[in-house]
């Protein structure tokens, strides 16, 4: 199996099991269809969520631990149509299979409060948390960076994972050489014009052309010009590197602005800050003791990707089930034909992220268009309850084709699929684009409206979007559950039943959480 090391480390291997999502092939070698990605693992490999890993051809799945474990409303999931008011229990394991190409060869240089240092030499200082034959993450909090901001702020993370593939290198006037992944995004502004200031964007490293010149803050809060010599493509097979930075989410290599690392530990075990909770062990019967004391209804496989570690989850819901506990996942959408109906049995609602419609954006995530839109309509068809959720960003999904786009499929799918369109706010997780404002969710949600979905909220911004944020008869018009972002303020149809028209309002309501009981 591959080599784990810290207290972290020998936790994720012990806590482990055959998987059940599998086949075994000739050689040991074994093909995993927990997801989309339904990796060929040859032995002693793990798959790409890193997570699953084969031994000797048998594949081993986390198991009997959590990384994060707290007691949301349902609404924070979001669900809207499942037991509204109620509280969930959620839980999460590490890993992820989507993935992102962020990063630097040995030898580069980013600038710290205490001046210049490699990427490697910091890796190499600090204890590691995950490590494998091909990948490792260290902690490196004293460490301070240099922002694009012109600021301190500390390293979360430093991550080295193997990478093959053609490699940019970009020259600066100067003699300056970066080395850089292809989809490594730097800070550029293009050549003035005629005097007009053009604005700053993020550009991937394959897409940076003299054209370009990148940007190097100043301590007087303005940007040196760093000119371009010109760029060249390589082929590279060897370790690089990346940093998680707190806040800001940049970093300063030799000169120019990077976008810091967005990887699978970063985005699910370093970057949620409820995940920075211990991971411990834990069995389906203490989490099913937690949802109890705590009043919970619900019990949800959440933060990290839920389908990489369904074997988990099942067990973790053929307890929670008969105490009467309704069990969901919270979920990327890559979905297979195997693990829904590996989990049908046992999964009641069922969150999906349609992060975009255009596949080119999800290939850079690590996934693609066709498959998440297949999970949609699968889901719909087998009977969980559905609802998604599409972060609407800025200069990224917003445009009026892409969200009419999205809402015509969902209608397709099925009009009484609940649609919510959430704000982004920067800070979280990119300095490129601005927050969305008011205006364009209102837009997005009038778009989803208008192209025939009967549910459609507005989310991220309560009490400021007006009537976006309720849900409302379609049929006839009855205000039926009041809300103020997570909270509920009015519910009149705690069965689904609109008080005005009789309509049944699609969802699972406490007539199906009664049946679901008694099943
Ligand atoms: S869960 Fe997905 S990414 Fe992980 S090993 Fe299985 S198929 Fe690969």
């Amino acid at each position: 199996m591959p080599s784990r090391a810290s207290p972290l480390a020998d936790l994720l291997a012990r806590r482990t099991r055959e998987g059940d999502l599998y086949e075994k092939l000739p050689d040991q070698r074994v093909r995993c269809f927990a997801c989309g990605h339904r990796c060929l693992i040859p032995p002693g490999q793990d798959g790409i969520c890193r997570v699953r890993f084969n031994e000797a051809g048998t594949l081993m799945v986390p198991h009997g631990y959590v990384g994060a474990l707290q007691v949301d409303p349902v609404e924070k999931k979001p669900f809207f149509h499942a037991l509204p008011g109620s509280a969930a229990l959620s839980f999460g394991m590490l890993g992820c299979d989507y993935h992102c190409g962020y990063c630097f060869v040995p030898g580069t240089e980013i600038i710290t409060s205490g001046g210049p240092r490699t990427l490697d030499s910091l890796f190499d200082g600090g204890d590691p948390i995950y490590e494998t034959a091909t990948d490792a993450v260290v902690l490196r909090p004293e460490v301070d960076v240099m922002t694009h901001r012109g600021r301190a702020r500390s390293i979360k993370g430093v991550f080295r994972h193997h990478y093959r593939g053609p490699l940019m290198s970009i020259n600066l006037v100067g003699g300056t050489e970066i080395r850089a992944t292809p989809d490594h995004e730097f800070l550029v502004t293009a050549r003035a014009a005629r005097g007009v200031p053009p604005p700053s964007f993020f550009v991937p490293a394959s897409a940076i052309t003299p054209e370009y010149v990148l940007l190097e803050p100043t301590s007087g809060g303005g940007f040196r010009k760093r000119h371009l010599e010109d760029t060249r493509v390589l082929s590279y097979d060897g370790p690089v590197y990346n940093i998680e930075v707190e806040e800001d989410r940049t970093y300063l290599v030799h000169g120019a602005t990077v976008h810091n690392c967005q990887n699978w530990i970063t985005s699910q075990a370093l970057r949620d800050p409820r995940a920075q909770a211990p991971t411990q062990e834990v069995s389906p019967d203490e989490l099913v003791r937690q949802a109890r004391r705590h009043g919970a209804r619900i019990i949800t496989s959440t933060y990290n990707e839920p389908l990489i570690t369904s074997e988990w989850a099942v067990d973790v819901f053929r307890k929670a089930r008969p105490a009467g506990l309704v069990c969901s996942y919270v979920s990327n959408g890559n979905g297979t034909p195997e693990v829904l109906d590996y989990i049908r049995p046992w999964v009641s609602l069922y969150k999906v992220d349609l992060k975009s419609f255009r596949d080119r954006q999800y290939r850079d995530l690590g996934g693609t268009l066709d498959r998440v839109l297949w999970t949609i309509r699968a889901l719909h068809q087998q009977g969980f309850w559905l609802e998604v959720v599409t972060l609407v960003i800025p200069g990224f999904n917003d445009s009026e084709a892409e969200l009419v786009e999205m809402a015509q499929f969902l209608v397709s799918v099925s009009p009484d699929i609940p649609w919510h369109v959430t704000a982004f706010h920067k800070d979280y997780k990119m300095t490129g684009p601005d927050d969305t404002s008011v205006q364009a969710l209102i837009r997005a949600a009038e778009i989803g409206s208008r192209e025939g979905l009967r549910f459609v909220y507005a989310g991220n911004l309560p009490g400021r979007v007006g009537r976006w944020e309720h849900t409302w008869c379609p049929d006839c018009g009855t205000l039926l559950i009041e809300r103020y972002g997570f909270r509920i303020l009015k519910n009149v149809i705690p069965d689904g039943d609109c008080p005005g028209c009789g309509l049944r309002v699609p969802g699972f309501w406490e007539r199906d959480a009664a049946a679901l009981a008694r099943a």
